[in-house]
């Protein structure tokens, strides 16, 4: 079970629990499972060790809310949960949690021939049901051991990324995160202290010089066009200035529909079809890198592609409001 403390609907009170509780626990569950008697009930907030490979260098751990052998071999992992949201199918089918716990059971109960993961949906009175095969385990196992090193890499090289996410207002590790850490520094700074410190000062300037930026593009736009009035008007191609001249150029571009549209996918059948893309298309690095990045390469071809691979720190700064974060 993954236990968020701190994550409550700040809507509801003490009470509205105790009632929803109430509810699921006595009015339904406890209805449709009396007697409780039917199974073994192998442990209750069990704690598992899941090895992800054969030299036990590679362990994660996890607490199953209830562990059942219900039959010879067979096992359920059962998981409640209070949302009030009812996910659709295909979630349960690529959830890691309960699949991880499934290995954990087949590594610790060498009998286990097979284990459903079952998930509760109290506020729903609603059950799901799965079995993962033991390719898809097998699969999972690599796809979190490539993860992990993914993550050590990163530590390694100083550069763990924060993911942002709704989680992110409940997180108790905000103040320390690179996402939230200056905002959390910097409220309990006094009004002069604040404006005083450097980083706020290199963003309140930056944002203003965007602003000129932006407010100078927009001029530039709109002289533009009106030198093309005047030029229109006067019948003329260039327009003098006190030290400079205007050359005023208008040249027809083609353009053709945008990447991924239908249009686009349309004309590229049209040029295979006609042997000449090979003449005109060419490598998409943007697409390539976002391949190599999730690694959906085959690792042979990923290894001859990585000595043509140079990386480049792309220096970005997105500005957006500030919104206050809760305490
Ligand atoms: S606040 Fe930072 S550390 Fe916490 S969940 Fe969000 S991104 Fe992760």
């Amino acid at each position: 079970m993954i236990t968020y403390n701190n994550i409550v609907r700040k809507e509801y009170t003490a009470e509205n629990y105790r009632r929803m509780e109430e509810k699921y626990i006595f009015s339904m569950y406890y209805k449709r499972h009396y007697s409780f008697d039917e199974d073994i009930v192998i442990g209750l907030e069990k704690r598992v060790l899941i090895n992800l490979n054969p030299e036990g260098t590679r362990v994660l751990h996890g607490y199953i809310d209830r562990l059942m052998k219900v039959g010879d071999g067979i096992y359920e992992v059962h998981d409640y949960k209070t949302s009030m949201y009812l996910p659709p199918k295909e979630q349960f089918e690529q959830d890691r949690q309960l699949a991880l716990y499934s290995i954990a059971v087949k590594q610790m109960f060498p009998d286990a021939k097979k284990v459903y993961l079952v998930w509760h949906y109290m506020a729903f009175d609603h059950e799901i049901r799965l079995t993962r095969s033991e390719e898809e385990l097998s699969k999972l196992k690599e796809e979190v051991d490539r993860i992990i090193q993914e993550i050590e890499l990163a530590e390694k090289m100083n550069a763990f990324p924060p993911k942002e996410s709704a989680l992110c207002n409940w997180c108790v590790y905000a103040k320390y995160c690179p996402l939230f850490a200056h905002i959390y520094k910097t409220r309990e700074m006094t009004e002069n202290e604040y404006l005083k410190e450097p980083g706020v000062k290199l963003v309140n300037r930056y944002a203003e010089l965007v602003q000129k930026r932006k407010e100078i593009d927009e001029e530039i736009e709109k002289i533009k066009e009106a030198l093309f009035e005047y030029a229109k008007k006067e019948n003329l191609e260039v327009i003098v200035g006190s030290d400079v001249k205007a050359r005023l150029k208008i040249r027809d571009s083609i353009k053709f529909p945008p990447m991924n549209s239908e249009e686009r996918r349309q004309l590229e059948d049209i040029l295979k079809k006609s042997g000449k893309w090979e003449d005109i298309s060419t490598l998409d690095t943007y697409l390539l890198s976002k391949l190599i990045k999730e690694g959906k390469l085959d690792p042979d071809l990923a290894k001859k592609i990585q000595k043509f691979q140079k990386t480049e720190q792309v220096k970005q700064i997105f500005l957006s409001k500030l919104e206050k974060v809760s305490d």
